[in-house]
């Protein structure tokens, strides 16, 4: 059975270039790029011009970035580094749909006694810019704000708030990690002080982030060690991951306008679709603003688990929005911040698109969903009760 993987938030083909570029560094390449033999320095020259391509994504300069091991990592550096500098500060500023790499960090904070506010969102998952303005405070150490939602693509004004803290002194982080291939990003003229990007999201292998620091931000390290990167994460480097983000970054930079021409034009065959053969489906997150591959529509009525199951038997990759969680179905505390009804949070399911997939298996999408759809709810004792009440 062939795959049709929809399911590119949470991971993407590592591209077959990126794999070519890298598969030197695990055989005749293994020098460190530390050493003083020219066997290893070779590998740190070449690891300088991956630097340069990855900063050309950004329009960063290749001193600003600091490689990390994912976007986790990434996202607490930034925001413990943003706390280190300013120990007089107790506050954090981010808002209620972060991913875990920052929410749960945030959660984390409040038992260490710091002070964080979580910036809500509306029903279509619109950030409430006004709130965020109203809790920044001279107590404030970091705001730190997502530019693309996980679950539902929605962006976020992150060049504007970043420019608001900076007036008012305050570092500005954002969480790039969905962002970073999909958008033109430039940060060289903005305010943005901090972002972070992960390899596995953006056609890289994984286990290979980076954090972006803007020259004279302060700065201290998380991973304390060697002087790899300047001194600013010690470990020596995956020269092959870094090798890969390179070509990667390069691969994307190379596509970003088929990724927001033909992959929007899938992503909006496939939602207008399944909404007009679907009845009781709605698009969850604002549907102007938001990235050009996510689709994240709500089946009410339906168990998402058992969609997925289903799209699963015909070799189709998606997400759901619930978590298992203690044998209880937990909607997802994205879904929730945005007010999603809890029969249409069950039932929400993340399509995320990528370069690789085509038209013919978006259509086989449209043919096998719908029916599935259709099955699970005359099993589902809510549309019983929902068509009961209608009728
Ligand atoms: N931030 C966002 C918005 C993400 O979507 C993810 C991964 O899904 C992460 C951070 C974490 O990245 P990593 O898996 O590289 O740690």
């Amino acid at each position: 059975m062939k795959t049709i993987y929809l399911d590119n938030n949470a991971t993407t083909r590592v591209a077959p270039e990126v794999v070519e570029e890298m598969l030197p560094y695990f055989s005749e390449r293994y020098g460190n790029p530390s050493s003083m033999h020219s066997f290893g320095g070779q590998v740190g020259k070449e690891i300088r011009a991956a630097r340069e391509k990855l900063a050309g994504l950004l329009g960063a300069r290749p001193e600003e970035i600091i490689y990390t091991s994912c976007g986790t990592e990434s996202d607490n550096t930034a925001i413990r580094a943003a706390l280190a500098a300013n120990p007089g500060r107790r506050q954090v500023v981010t808002t209620r749909v972060e991913h875990p790499a920052v929410k749960s960090l945030c959660e984390h904070l409040v038992k260490e006694g710091y002070r964080v506010t979580f910036v809500p969102v509306d029903r279509s998952g619109r950030l409430d810019v006004d709130y965020l303005y109203e809790h920044m405070t001279e107590d404030t150490a970091i705001v730190s704000v997502m530019w693309a939602n996980n679950e539902t693509g929605v962006l976020f004004p992150v060049e504007q708030i970043a420019r608001a803290a900076k007036e008012r002194g305050i570092a500005f982080h954002t969480d790039a990690v969905q962002a970073v291939g999909k958008i033109p990003i430039d940060l060289s003229a903005g305010a943005i002080d901090m972002l972070s990007l992960s390899g596995h999201k953006l056609h890289g292998p994984k286990g290979i982030g980076a954090l972006y620091v803007r020259k004279g931000t302060k700065f201290s390290p998380f991973l304390i060690g060697g002087h790899q990167e300047s001194g600013r994460r010690g470990g020596t480097e995956n020269t092959a991951a870094i090798i890969g983000l390179g070509r990667a970054a390069e691969f994307v930079s190379d596509h970003m306008e088929e990724e927001n021409t033909r992959v929007k034009a899938l992503r909006d065959r496939l939602e207008s679709a399944l909404l007009s053969r679907v009845t009781h489906a709605v698009v969850n997150g604002d549907p102007e603003n938001r990235l050009p591959n996510t689709s994240n529509i709500a089946f009410e009525f339906v168990e998402g688990e058992s969609i997925l199951l289903m799209m699963d038997g015909h070799g189709i990759c998606a997400s759901s929005g619930s978590a298992c969680t203690s044998g209880s179905l937990e909607p997802s505390h994205v879904l929730r911040a945005m007010g999603v009804p809890y029969t249409a949070a069950h039932g929400s399911i993340r399509f995320s698109l990528s370069l690789y997939n085509t038209e013919e298996e978006i259509d086989y999408v449209v043919e096998h969903l719908p029916p599935i759809i259709e099955r699970l709810r005359q099993m589902s004792p809510f549309w019983q009760h929902a068509c009961e009440k209608t009728a």
